[in-house]
């Protein structure tokens, strides 16, 4: 059986091209551009909790990726580093072999080095758990957080709600399954999102849950339109307003924004949709139907729900 050391050479161990020290040290070294700030953000994903078991290698190789750079997209970030620990119930060459593949073909795509991590064996009947850190860059002070949002702002919401979700209930319609399993992070439209947008979120726990971070964080309050809402094709009311995973980008601009929001739609070819805005007040989302009605909205995803 191949030793620790040998797995992570054979499988992590990639040459750093812009990280001053990669992998093989006890610490990484690295070196931020000029007038740049670190975006860090770490993800977990656990067996029987994220994924089960027995999930295909290399898509929870994308996946556990992806979920991290949704992170920096949703920060304005452009992600550069990366480190991975992983809990591993057996030293399967096979898995091994395909989670690397799904890793490294997203990390490339997007200019992410894997500079270190952890390898340790899973006690016997434990699960596997991944964890990846992610550091990303961002020009000083134009970071988009969850706070910046004001009242009047447009609500804008990227690409299409419910898929993910669809994809669990229905894993048979291979377009929501694919949704739920190789998620596509929006990072191109994060980073353009600089000075444009003046709070974001990525949407992981399910829309209205996400946006309510915002408006908590923000300190006021949104309406939004259910018919305005960019729907995945065959998903339900609830797939596409609390539905988690989806990995779409929700964010807050100004009214005067729209002209060069649409713009940037047409240029990175990527549905924007304006779904509604915020006022000010308490920090509740409003849901409105086409007869003007409110809608009961259930909560996303919430891990420690009883
Ligand atoms: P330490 O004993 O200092 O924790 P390790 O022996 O665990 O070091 O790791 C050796 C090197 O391999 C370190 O540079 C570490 O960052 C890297 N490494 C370990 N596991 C992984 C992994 N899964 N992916 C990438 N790098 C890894
Ligand atoms: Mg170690």
């Amino acid at each position: 059986m191949p030793s620790e050391f040998e797995l992570i050479r054979k499988y992590f161990d990639r040459p750093a091209r812009s990280a001053v020290l990669g992998v093989g040290d006890d610490a990484a070294l690295l070196r931020p551009g000029a007038g740049m700030e670190l975006a860090v953000s770490a993800d977990l994903l656990l067996e029987g909790r994220h994924f089960r078991a027995g999930a295909d290698a290399r898509k929870l190789g994308h996946k556990s990726l992806a979920v991290n750079l949704s992170d920096m997209a949703a920060m304005g970030a452009a992600p550069r580093w990366a480190t991975l620990a992983l809990a591993l119930p057996a030293a399967d060459e096979a898995w091994l072999d395909g989670f690397a593949r799904g890793f490294f073909a997203l990390a490339e795509r997007f200019g992410v080095e894997l500079i270190g991590g952890d390898t340790v064996r899973a006690p016997t009947g434990g699960p596997l758990v991944i964890c990846i850190t992610i550091l990303g860059e961002v020009p000083r002070g134009l970071a988009l957080t969850r706070a910046g949002a004001a009242p009047g702002d447009d609500i804008w919401v990227s690409g299409e709600l419910g898929g993910a979700a669809l994809g669990l209930a229905q894993p048979a319609i291979a377009a929501a399954a694919q949704r739920l399993d190789e998620p596509e992070p929006r990072v191109a439209l994060g980073e353009r999102l600089r000075g444009i947008a003046n709070a974001a979120i990525d949407v992981s726990d399910g829309f209205a849950q996400d946006l309510g971070h915002v408006l908590e964080r923000s300190g006021a309050g949104a309406v939004v339109e259910y018919e305005r809402l960019p729907k995945f094709s065959g998903a339900d009311r609830r797939q596409v307003l609390s539905g988690g995973d989806d990995y779409e980008l929700v964010f807050t601009a100004r009214q005067e924004k729209r002209a060069e929001i649409e713009a940037l739609s047409a240029k990175l070819t990527l549905a924007l949709a304006r779904v509604g805005s915020m006022r000010a007040g308490e920090p509740k989302l409003l849901v409105l139907g086409k007869d003007g009605a409110p809608i009961a909205v259930e909560r996303g995803f919430d891990h420690f729900a009883p």
